[in-house]
C-alpha cells in the first residue's frame, strides 16, 4: 500500500471526506498524512487523524500563514497537539516561501527554525515546503541550509512537492531528507531527469491534495487516489515494476518516522494502513 505523505484534507467539506478516503483506499493508498497550516488547522488535522483510521497528522504553521513569530506559547500549543496522539507523525507544514506576496522573510525564517527545534525535541521528521522565485532554483537551497544549521538531519524529513534542481536533490540526500515526489513529475522533464538519477530509497510520494474549485469539474481535482500515477511515472523512469516503487516508498516513510525517534509512530502508521 501507498502512503500519501502530504495533503490538506482538513480543507475539504466534512461530507466529502468519506468519498475521498474510499477512492484513495480503492487505489491502494493506505495512509494519508494531513499537514497543519495554522494552529486552528493543526487542531483540525489532529482531530481528524484521531477519529479516522487512515489519517495521520502533522503539526505546523505554513510559511504563507506566518503572521507572528512562532514564540514559546505557539510552540507549546504545537507541542501539546503533537504529544496528544501518536498519530501525529511529523512537524508539517513549515518551510520557506519566496513567492511574491509571501510573509516577511525574517518572520518565515524564525518560524521555520523554531519548528525545526520543536521537531528535534519531539523526535519527529520535518516535512517542509520550499517555493522559489521562478527562474531562481538556487532559492531551494535556503530551506536546506536552515535545516543543516539547525541540525535538522538528526530527525530527517521530506522536501514536500519537490520542484528543486539536481543540486537541491543531492543536498536532500546528503542531509538524510527524502525527496517527496508529486504530480509535477508527470509533466516536468527536469523533475523526471532528477527522479531517474535519484535512488528510490531517497523518495516518498504525495499529492498535496487541497480543494481545487478553479479546475472546474470536481473530477479533475487532485486527490490521494492519484499517488499511483506518480508511482507509475517513477516506475517507468526507473525501469522497475510499480510494485517496487510502492514497496520502497512506503518503507521509506516508515524508516523516516522510525529514525526521527518519537515512540509509537511507526506502529501508528502501520495501524493506519490496516
Ligand atoms: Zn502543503
Amino acid at each position: 500500500m501507498y502512503v500519501d505523505s502530504h495533503t490538506h484534507l482538513d480543507d475539504f467539506p466534512p461530507e466529502e471526506l468519506d468519498g475521498v478516503l474510499e477512492r484513495a483506499r480503492a487505489a491502494g493508498v493506505g495512509a494519508i498524512v494531513l499537514a497543519g497550516t495554522t494552529l486552528a488547522s493543526t487542531e483540525a488535522c489532529v482531530e481528524l487523524a484521531r477519529r479516522t483510521t487512515m489519517l495521520l497528522a502533522g503539526v505546523g504553521i505554513h510559511p504563507m500563514d506566518v503572521t507572528a513569530p512562532v514564540d514559546d506559547a505557539c510552540a507549546e500549543q504545537l507541542r501539546q497537539l503533537a504529544l496528544s496522539t501518536p498519530k501525529v507523525v511529523t512537524v508539517s507544514e513549515t518551510g520557506l516561501d519566496f513567492d511574491k506576496g509571501a510573509p516577511d522573510l525574517s518572520l518565515q525564517y524564525q518560524a521555520f527554525r523554531a519548528q525545526i527545534r520543536l521537531a528535534l525535541e519531539l523526535g519527529l521528521p520535518v516535512i517542509f515546503h520550499s517555493r522559489e522565485i521562478p527562474g531562481q532554483p538556487e532559492l531551494h537551497m535556503e530551506a536546506l541550509k536552515v535545516l543543516r544549521q539547525e541540525q535538522g538531519w538528526r530527525v530527517g524529513g521530506a522536501m514536500h512537492y519537490f520542484q528543486g534542481d539536481e543540486r537541491a536533490a543531492r543536498e536532500c540526500v546528503d542531509l538524510g531528507i527524502y525527496v517527496s515526489m508529486a504530480k509535477p513529475l508527470l509533466r516536468r522533464p527536469d523533475l523526471q531527469a532528477i527522479a531517474a538519477a535519484l535512488p528510490l530509497e531517497n523518495m516518498v510520494l504525495e499529492t498535496d491534495t487541497y480543494p481545487q474549485p478553479f479546475k472546474g469539474s470536481r473530477d479533475k481535482w487532485t486527490e490521494p487516489r492519484d499517488v499511483p500515477l506518480v508511482a507509475e511515472k517513477l516506475a517507468e523512469l526507473k525501469g522497475v515494476p510499480v510494485e517496487e516503487v510502492e514497496r520502497v516508498t512506503t518503507a521509506n516513510f516508515l524508516a523516516m518516522c522510525e529514525r526521527a525517534g518519537a515512540p509509537g509512530r511507526v506502529d501508528a502508521v502501520r495501524a493506519a494502513m490496516e
